[in-house]
């Protein structure tokens, strides 16, 4: 993950944030790992995902849908598609956070979530499935 971006801890040191705090919990220092992995607002939203599609926090923290245990092709590419829409939706609301004050319910965060991965496979990915991709698609209602 890149560095150089714009989290609270590099604001703080040239001078452009007051504190280096997370703007989401208030909690620790809003590094990158903190934001993504260890922050309990997000854990709250990574519990949903998990509840829903059986990805759970190992699997995002390792950054790939490809480490998940089993699961066909076109659900390691789910995965990949979850994943990307995790990182999309973390940084958005920290960023909601951090300069409108504003910061959504944790289950409409994971329903934003959900949403762009539905319209992702609804409209570009499009997957030729069998019928056993088609009922574990129908299970997390994204068919
Ligand atoms: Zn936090």
């Amino acid at each position: 993950m890149n560095k150089d971006v714009n989290t609270r801890p590099n604001l703080y040191k040239i001078g452009y944030s007051s504190d280096d705090r997370c703007c989401i919990c208030e909690g620790d220092s809003e590094t990158l790992e903190h934001l993504f992995f260890r922050c309990s607002y997000i854990g709250s939203v990574i519990g949903l995902i998990s509840d829903w599609c059986g990805l759970i926090h190992t699997d995002i923290n390792s950054m790939t849908g490809n480490n998940t245990t089993t699961g066909s092709r076109v659900q390691k590419q789910v995965y990949v598609l979850v994943l990307n829409a995790y990182y999309y939706q973390v940084w958005a609301q920290r960023n909601n956070a951090t300069m409108n004050a504003i910061l959504l319910m944790t289950a409409r965060v994971f329903k934003l979530i959900k949403g762009d991965v539905k319209h992702h496979v609804k409209h570009k990915y499009k997957p030729v499935v069998d019928f056993r991709d088609e009922a574990w698609l129908k299970l997390l209602d994204l068919m």
